[in-house]
């Protein structure tokens, strides 16, 4: 395999900061170089943000006609749609996952970048009109300059696409810095908005480790937000850091997702929404449904189901087209969430189906871990209360609507949660319940862009996605007007 050379991107185009600490990522699948990363350090923030400054106030950008702003977007949604196969295998080999599940997750964030492209044409404002004619209110808004964006390694694309059109349509600035671990997309996707006409200096893309970086775009004054998709200890250091300038942040945090499986349900859609909701992108995903919650009744027969079809998934490299899994992303997170299920083991729980990394030998040099399900999860357990991010899923039974949502809300996350049933009641009077930003019902992980995504709770501030998500890079401004002065 050949290696991929990334450096910085600033100022409309590549560059290898001098003096500067290179990164090897090592596929979690074989271990082999993929990528080599040119961090970033301090000085290049420095440099990205007075660009990125310097951009806005010039007005090549803000400036142009929103409709121009969205025009350019679109062409750029068609480009990144010409290299998509190029862009998957990227995607694949830094983070680990299977070709087609990187292949989506590109075409899903085109699609929010063709949604938020579309809202350059409804830039919301409001006219107040008092007492007839002779005073006139206008509520504009208008972009806030310069945006840090500081993303995760386990959707590079759509963490990405879910911030950065909306921010562009508003007519910011922004420096966005990935994970070191899966910076290479984000540095073709800037490459792709060059050529899509999007005005050097609007853009920098850094390469960095959290503590140099990140830190340093949170406690810089010239960054008017920060908006940040990651866990939640690291976000909470983010708001205290951004609050030292009183910058406004938006922040995606983790989550512990429950799906309620009520006894009518349809049962067959319910088990393929469990499946999906704990083992997508092997569980290295935000909203897991990994608590599953079933009604006493219908218990041992859905974990039957489910545990058949969770032992049918396969583990596999990006180039197994048969795999449904790939590895966790790097050999700490994969002690970490063996360590969840040994953990769930000396706890009491009963071990279903999994249980550990697989035997194969075809799988030895990768970070894969079976998908695992323990059944007699009581709240009082680890495997209930903590996010683990990886294929494990802990199964509790409940006898009441009442006892279904005290048992989901039971948790300091609150990003989404899931509920199955044939009663349209049922669903609205539990899902009203939820304490979480997000419920799916008869269905699990299903979404459209016009929806807002973002957490309550420790689960995060702030929505993505939807006219809610162009309004958080925007600033409310009032402006009074005295139509006829009086002398
Ligand atoms: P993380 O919090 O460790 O890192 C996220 C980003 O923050 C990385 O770019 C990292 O380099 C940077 N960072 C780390 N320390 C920093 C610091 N002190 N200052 C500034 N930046 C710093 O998260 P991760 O391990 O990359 O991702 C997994 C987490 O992300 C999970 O908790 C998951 O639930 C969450 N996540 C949430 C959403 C959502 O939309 N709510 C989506 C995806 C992932």
């Amino acid at each position: 395999m050949s290696k991929r050379e990334y450096g910085i991107w600033i100022n409309g185009g590549s560059e290898l900061p001098a003096g500067c600490t290179v990164f090897e990522r090592m596929s979690p699948s074989t271990g082999e170089c993929v990528a080599r990363v040119h961090l970033a350090g301090t000085a290049e923030v420095e440099r990205a943000i007075a660009l990125a400054k310097e951009t806005f106030k010039d007005g090549a950008w803000k400036g142009a006609p929103a409709s121009e702003r969205g025009k350019i977007l679109l062409h750029w949604a068609d480009l990144i749609t010409k290299e998509l196969d190029p862009l998957s295998r990227i995607e694949a080999d830094e983070a680990g996952k299977t070709i087609a599940a990187a292949r989506g997750e590109i075409e899903w964030s085109v699609e929010l970048l063709r949604y938020a492209a579309s809202l350059a044409w409804s830039i919301p404002g409001r006219v107040v009109n008092h007492e007839g004619a002779e005073k006139l209110g206008l509520v504009t808004y208008e972009p806030l300059p310069v945006i840090g964006m500081i993303l995760p390694w386990n959707f590079p694309s759509v963490t990405l696409f879910q911030k950065l059109p909306y921010a562009l349509v508003a007519g910011c600035s922004v420096v966005i810095k990935p994970s070191e671990l899966t910076a290479g997309t984000a540095i073709e996707y800037a490459r792709l908005a060059k050529e899509a006409g999007i005005p050097d200096g609007v853009l920098a893309v850094l390469p960095g480790v959290g503590e140099v970086v990140g830190e340093a775009m949170c406690l810089h004054p010239a960054i008017d937000m920060i908006s940040f998709t990651g866990s939640t200890a690291v976000g909470r250091k983010i708001a205290s850091l951004a609050g030292q300038s009183l910058k406004k942040v938006a922040l995606e945090l983790g989550g512990k997702g429950a799906n309620i499986v009520f006894a009518d349900a349809n049962l067959d859609a319910a088990v393929g929404g469990a499946l999906a909701a704990f083992t997508i992108n092997q569980g290295e995903e935000c909203c897991a449904g990994g608590r599953l919650l079933v009604e006493e009744a219908i218990a041992s027969d859905f974990v039957a189901m489910l545990a058949e079809k969770a032992k049918a998934l396969k583990l596999g490299t990006p180039d197994d087209v048969d795999a449904d899994l790939g590895p966790m992303i790097h050999e700490h997170h994969h002690r970490k969430v063996l360590g969840y299920i040994q953990k769930a083991k000396d706890e009491g729980a009963t071990l279903v189906v999994g249980g550990g990394a697989p035997r194969e030998v075809a799988l030895e040099s990768g970070y894969f871990i079976e998908p695992t399900i323990f059944t007699g999860v009581d709240p009082s357990m680890t495997i209930f209360k903590e996010e683990i991010f990886g294929p494990v899923l802990g199964v509790t039974t409940f006898r009441s609507v009442s006892q279904a949502i005290e048992l989901a809300n039971l948790t300091h996350y609150g990003l989404a949660n899931g509920v199955w049933t044939s009663n349209i009641d049922t669903a609205m009077a539990v899902s009203s319940a939820l304490e979480s930003g997000f419920v799916y019902v008869n269905s699990y992980l299903e979404t459209v862009p016009q929806l807002p995504f973002g957490g309550r709770k420790s689960s995060g501030l702030g929505r993505e996605n939807g006219p809610e998500g162009l309004l958080e890079f925007m600033q409310a401004k009032s402006t009074f007007v005295r139509m006829r002065p009086s002398v």
